[in-house]
C-alpha cells in the first residue's frame, strides 16, 4: 500500500493535493475542525480542532509524513507533533518555515539577512513606534498586522491626512493585545510576480517560470505564467533577469530554512527590480495553473518532495506554451450553461465543493496554449468570472 500523507488544512489546497497524489499510489488523511472541508470529499478526515491532543495523534496515527496546506496551523500543534511522531514521520516544510511565514516581520528580516531586495520596513508594537516609522518611511505607507493577514486582511494604507492613532488602533483594538504591526513603505510598483519552488528532501531545487498577478481587493484574480510571455515592461533589465533574481531569492530562503517542499515568494516588480513582499510556505494559488501547464504541477511536486520521491520536471507543458488562471471568488458558477465555462474551448475547471460567500474561493479555472492562441479564450474565461466575482 502507498504511503499515507498526513495533511493539516482540509482546504481547496489540500483536496488538490490529493487529486494529484492518488497517481502516485498515495494515500491521503486531513485533519480540518469543519465537517464540509473541501478534501474530506477525496481523503479521510479527521474533523476536529488544530489543538485537540487526542485529534492531532488520531491524525498522526501510521502516517508516514506530515505536511500542511495553510500556513495558520498554530505552532503549538506543530510542536506537538514534532515532539511525538516526529522520529516515524518528519514534518515537512519544517516548522521553522511555518513560523517565519506565520509573521510579516520575520519574513521580512530574513529577505534582509540573505540580501534579497525588500520594500523598507519598519516593526510597530505602540502608538509612538508608528509615529517614528511613519517619519522614517513617509506617505503613502502600509500598516499591517505581522500575524493572521491574508488577501489583504489586517492591514490599512497610510494616506496623507490618515489619523495615525485611529489606524493604530483600527488593527490593533483596545482589548488586544498591543502591538504586532508592521509599516512597510508604499510600492509604486509596475506588476506583482510569484515564483513557485520546490525543494527535495536531497537538496535538489526547481522552480517553475516567474508568474504575473493581478488582485482585487487584496484577492488574486488572475494569474499568467510565463510573466516572459504577458509583459515586457521590465524597462532595462529583461524578463530573464526577473526569472534569474526570482530563482536566486527562492533558493535562497529554501537553503536558509532546510526546506522541503513546495514554497511560494510574491514580488512587486519595480524598475526591472523584484522586491520580496512574503512567502508561503506551502503549494499556492499563484501556481494552480501548473496544473495544466506544466510538465509537473506544483502539486505532485510538493507530494515528491515531501514523500522523499524524485523530482519532476518544472517546464511548461510544450514548448511555447503559456497558462492563464481566473480564480472564481464568491458565487458559484453554474458550470454546465452553454455560455458557462465548460463552453469555452480549452477550459479546465476546478470547483472545490465549497458554498457560495462573498470573498470565498470556491474554484478556479485555466486555459493552455500558445499565447496568441489562448488571448481570446482567456477573455471570455475572464467575462464569465467577473460575472460571478463577488470579493
Ligand atoms: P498582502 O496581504 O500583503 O499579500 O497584500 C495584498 C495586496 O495588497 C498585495 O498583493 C498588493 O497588491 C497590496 N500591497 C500590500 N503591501 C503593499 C505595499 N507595501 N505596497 C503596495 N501595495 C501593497
Amino acid at each position: 500500500m502507498g504511503a499515507l500523507i498526513g495533511i493539516l488544512g482540509g482546504g481547496q489546497l489540500a483536496r488538490m493535493l490529493a487529486l494529484a497524489g492518488y497517481p502516485l499510489g498515495l494515500r491521503f488523511r486531513v485533519l480540518d475542525p469543519a465537517p464540509d472541508a473541501p478534501a474530506g470529499a477525496v481523503a479521510e478526515h479527521i474533523c476536529g480542532s488544530y489543538e485537540d491532543k487526542a485529534a492531532l495523534n488520531h491524525f498522526a496515527l501510521d502516517v508516514s509524513v506530515i505536511t500542511y496546506e495553510f500556513e495558520n496551523v498554530p505552532a503549538s500543534s506543530v510542536e506537538h507533533l514534532a515532539t511525538h511522531v516526529h522520529q516515524r514521520a518528519p514534518i515537512y516544510p519544517p516548522p521553522l518555515a511555518l513560523a517565519t511565514g506565520q509573521d510579516r516581520l520575520l519574513e521580512k528580516q530574513l529577505f534582509e539577512r540573505l540580501g534579497i531586495g525588500v520594500p523598507r520596513f519598519a516593526r510597530v508594537d505602540s502608538p509612538a513606534e508608528l509615529e517614528q516609522a511613519v517619519m522614517k518611511l513617509g506617505r503613502p505607507a502600509v500598516l499591517k498586522t505581522r500575524r493572521l493577514g491574508y488577501d489583504g486582511k489586517g492591514q490599512a494604507r497610510i494616506m496623507e491626512g490618515t489619523d495615525l492613532g485611529a489606524a493604530y488602533r483600527a488593527l490593533c483594538p483596545a482589548d488586544a493585545r498591543p502591538g504586532g504591526l508592521i509599516l512597510e513603505e508604499f510600492v509604486a510598483f509596475d506588476v506583482e510576480a510569484s515564483v513557485i519552488a520546490v525543494r527535495s528532501r536531497t537538496g535538489e531545487v526547481r522552480t517553475w517560470p516567474l508568474v504575473l498577478n493581478e488582485h482585487s481587493s487584496g484577492i488574486l484574480r488572475r494569474s499568467r505564467a510565463p510573466l516572459a510571455a504577458f509583459w515586457s515592461g521590465a524597462g532595462s533589465a529583461s524578463t530573464a533577469s526577473l526569472d534569474e533574481q526570482a530563482t536566486v531569492a527562492a533558493t535562497r530562503i529554501m537553503e536558509a530554512l532546510d526546506y522541503v517542499g513546495v514554497l511560494a515568494v510574491e514580488f512587486f516588480v519595480k524598475e526591472g527590480r523584484l522586491l520580496a513582499s512574503e512567502i508561503a510556505p506551502r503549494v499556492h494559488n499563484s501556481g494552480h495553473w501548473t496544473i495544466e501547464g506544466s510538465i509537473t504541477s506544483q502539486f505532485e511536486n510538493h507530494l515528491r518532495a515531501v514523500a522523499g520521491l524524485p523530482l519532476g520536471e518544472t517546464g511548461m507543458r510544450f514548448a511555447g506554451a503559456a497558462a492563464v488562471m481566473h480564480n472564481l471568488v464568491g458565487a458559484v458558477p453554474e458550470v454546465g450553461e452553454p455560455t458557462g465555462l465548460l463552453g469555452v474551448p480549452g477550459c479546465h475547471v476546478h470547483l472545490y465543493g465549497k458554498s457560495a460567500r462573498p470573498g470565498r474561493k470556491v474554484g478556479h479555472a485555466t486555459v493552455v496554449g500558445a499565447p496568441a492562441e489562448i488571448a481570446v479564450r482567456s477573455e471570455q474565461l475572464r467575462s464569465i468570472a467577473d460575472q460571478y466575482w463577488q470579493a
